[in-house]
């Protein structure tokens, strides 16, 4: 997302603006809920101290330079979002090098955004693109400001708040933002310096969105009707988190009801239909948004590292304001799991999108081309002691079971609590309450909703079986006669220093099922201990995962391995694993000891098989094709897309899977591998085999991929022979099939060939300006046809 013209602009016309402080008074309303600051918590814990310092160690000097070195980056958003998390690792972290690393990084990014000519780069439609990266300057420079004390970016951010204040409103230029997230910042300025034009700015973008007063930008970003009329998850899935965690800043705000009916309508589609067991969201590859109901691919699925983020975010927004243990039951799934996978162990390698199953061909990337994640887990990690505690007037939350020390300060007394845990490993919690002064308060602690057999709110998931165990919850020792209330137990006494809560979470290994619609679980369980989701990978499987089968009777163990990954729970039983008989006959099972790690913990040891769905029965397993005698393939050099260089591309992409011997379940299957080119208009498109030696050919099956959105059917194809002299058509018997969900076989005159290829014209496709249509294009700003086919399978005889 370029972001030149715009900061540009207002750092050239009007200068820096000074920054004048809290001049109007606080807001009428707000959440009735608080969150106890990262900077008020400790966080000195097992499972969450290692990842935080891997963060501002090695990932936050990492995209630092990663920046620094990369001249375009200073012009983009992710710099800003790496800033903004630098900045609050500074917080808690004094460090007068980062310091000075940071400012000679921010001073870099004012001179450079300093225009020659601003008028040739800058037209009043660039902004509406620009307002996101300017969302995320303005974050960046909040929390720089709040670090260091110091005003040079927070006084570029103001002078770019009151550039767009002047611009944008009822009165003015009626447009939203192509991609949320300057709402967010806004809302934060407004917190920061309580001018009120900040929050009706913010609250202009939101309430705009869905109007006819402006061009729409389509369902993509939530731009189809008004966002109060709202009761789907729809769209692009970063984009869609950032917006209703905006609207809940605004619905706090101005205590609007319509905005809060919304959200709980949008939140209970997401849960109950669009959401991994990983808390991931962002089925779709397309324009990495939510599916339908139900659509939950686990081996092309999306769920993007951003989107987690943005999803916790919205939970935790969610919890303040309802004061509803659910919200922070799915934040807690999302942070164990969608969005730490997002991050290597050592902190220097990250997923973009995090899918549920891999044949060995996805890693996490050093370095992509919109990075945008890696940042996003930065700022999450480091502010995770936000998450923890909350408070409200004189009750006190505990959200999650993170070892740490935490000042809480209630209407009546100021609490200094100790918390101490080995979670999410074991299930026994122990935190001592030190009031400064004796006196009567609450502590609600949450009572997971995986205790109560929910693995999810919304019924998209349940547990086999009813071993939820018992939850124990004692003040020094003597048992708690409080009802567990809205996912809390709220203990209200009278405190004094040095009382002892524990709590006793029971941790059963369980196994999780999917409603029958999720059709690519249907057979299939997930394991899950605590709040950790696990997955059978390849080191600790014999070298393969996919065929691995969970019987129901197989009995489960769960064990604690100090050498294994940094540490981690795995969970092990006795289950069966599938392989080739001898001499191409049937199937043999044998008797394996699975060994599952924490889903998050996956890819941390090279390329290969994962799974986190295992099937019960042998008939969803899968055994590694058996290699078939291979031809070298060759494509055009045109048209080809870019595979796997970019670390974000598909991971079913790939040239090989046209021949590897899988029996695909359908056109739009994306449990298989498959082959896709985007060939220009006029340029003939092709696949070649090449034999080892000239060889008798007669027919050809080729299974073509229809993904009912944007790789179809091709519009017409043909073989051609290379005879030892040139190319050309064979005599076929019949015509060149086009159908899907069936292999399109064709016979003709054998021929002596050195080699054999497809040569394939791609259907065209138009989209229209504004509706939204190829991937890589988000809402398209002009009409576009679009020529893409794809191959699963293509057999020649
Ligand atoms: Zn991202």
């Amino acid at each position: 997302m370029k972001t030149r013209s715009l900061l540009a602009l207002v750092l050239f016309a009007f200068g820096p603006a000074a920054f004048t402080g809290r001049t109007d008074p606080p807001p009428r309303t707000d959440y009735p809920t608080e969150a106890v600051p990262f900077t008020q918590v400790r966080i000195d814990d097992a499972f969450w101290s290692p990842r935080i310092e891997a963060n501002r160690l090695v990932s936050v000097p990492y995209l630092l330079k990663a920046s620094a070195e990369n001249g375009q980056l200073l012009e983009v958003e992710p710099t800003y979002k790496t800033i903004e998390g630098a900045a609050y690792t500074l917080m808690l972290h004094p460090d007068a090098r980062l310091e000075a690393d940071l400012d000679v990084l921010i001073d870099k990014i004012i001179a450079r955004l300093i225009p020659r000519n601003p008028a040739a780069t800058w037209t009043e439609t660039s902004w509406d693109r620009d307002l996101y990266p300017a969302g995320h300057f303005i974050e960046a420079a909040i929390a720089h400001y709040q670090a260091t004390g110091k005003k040079k970016m927070l006084d570029a951010a103001l002078t770019i708040a009151d550039r767009l204040v002047t611009v944008y409103g009822p009165a003015k230029r009626h447009r939203v933002p192509n991609h949320e997230e300057i709402e967010i910042a806004l809302v934060r300025l407004f917190r920061l310096t309580g001018q009120d034009k900040y929050l009706e700015l913010a609250k202009f973008f939101i309430d705009e969105r869905g109007q006819d007063s402006h061009p729409k930008l389509g369902e993509n970003a939530q731009d189809h009707i008004p966002v109060v009329e709202q009761s789907e998850a729809v769209g692009h899935c970063v984009m869609a988190v950032y917006l209703y965690a905006a609207m809940t800043d605004m619905a706090a705000l101005t205590n609007d009801a319509a905005t809060r009916n919304a959200l709980a309508r949008i939140w209970d589609d997401a849960v109950s239909g669009k959401t991994y067991v990983t808390g991931g969201i962002g089925a779709i590859r397309f324009h990495e948004r939510f599916g339908a109901r139900y659509e939950l691919p686990n081996q092309s699925g999306w769920a993007e590292t951003c989107a987690a983020y943005g999803n916790a975010l919205w939970n935790h927004r969610l919890f303040l304001l309802t004061r509803d243990g659910r919200y922070a039951d799915l934040m807690e799934r999302i942070l164990y799991n969608g969005f730490l996978v997002g991050v290597s162990l050592k902190g220097d390698r990250f997923f973009y999108q995090n899918p549920l199953k891999s044949f060995g061909h996805y890693e996490r990337f050093a370095w992509i081309n919109v990075p945008c994640c890696p940042p996003n887990v930065v700022r999450l990690l480091a502010t995770l002691g936000s998450y923890i505690y909350a408070r409200s007037g004189n009750d006190l939350y505990i959200n999650l079971f993170v070892a740490s020390r935490a000042d809480v300060n209630l209407d009546t007394t100021r609490v200094s609590l100790v918390q101490e845990t080995r979670y999410p490993w074991e299930g026994a919690v122990r935190v001592t309450v030190n009031p400064e002064r004796p006196g009567p308060f609450t502590v609600n602690v949450r009572i997971p909703g995986w205790t109560r057999g929910q693995v999810m709110p919304g019924g998209l998931y349940r547990f086999l079986g009813q071993d939820n165990g018992k939850v124990r919850l004692t003040v020094n020792g003597q048992g708690i006669a409080a009802e567990e209330e809205k996912g809390f137990i709220g203990i209200k006494r009278d405190w004094k220093r040095g009382d002892v809560i524990e709590l006793q979470l029971p941790m059963p290994v369980r196994r999780i099922v999917a409603r029958d619609e999720v059709r690519e679980n249907a057979g299939r369980a997930a394991l899950s201990r605590g709040p950790i989701v696990y997955c059978a990978e390849w080191p600790d499987n014999a070298g393969t995962a996919l065929n691995l089968v969970l019987p129901d009777e197989a009995n489960l163990a769960a064990e604690f391995r100090r050498d294994l990954l940094g540490g981690i729970g795995i969970v092990t039983g006795e289950v069966a694993a599938l392989k080739r008989g001898p001499n191409a006959g049937p199937l043999e099972s044998e008797p394996r000891r699975l060994v599952a790690i924490p889903y998050y913990a996956w890819a941390n040891r090279g390329r290969g098989e994962m799974a986190v769905w295992l099937p019960r029965r042998p008939d969803g397993a899968r055994v590694s094709p058996i290699p078939l005698p291979e031809p070298v393939i060759r494509l055009s050099s045109f048209g080809a897309l870019e595979k796997r260089q970019t670390g974000y591309n598909d991971q079913s992409d790939d040239i090989g899977a046209i021949h590897d011997g899988v029996e695909p379940l359908g056109s739009a299957d994306e449990s298989s591998l498959y082959f896709r080119m985007k060939p220009p208009a006029g340029q003939p498109a092709w696949v070649e085999y090449e034999f080892k030696s000239p060889t008798v050919i007669s027919s050809s099956e080729v299974y073509w991929v229809d993904d009912r959105r944007f790789c179809r059917l091709p519009a017409a194809w043909k073989i051609l022979v290379d005879d030892g002299g040139s190319w050309k058509p064979v005599v076929i018997h019949g015509a060149y099939g086009v159908e899907k969900d069936r292999f399109n076989r064709v016979t003709f005159d054998p021929v002596k060939a050195r080699a054999v290829r497809i040569e394939v014209e791609p259907q065209e496709i138009p989209y229209q300006a504004g509706r939204g249509g190829p991937p890589d294009a988000m809402p398209i700003k002009e009409d576009v046809v679009w020529r893409e086919f794809g191959i699963i399978e293509w057999r020649v005889r």
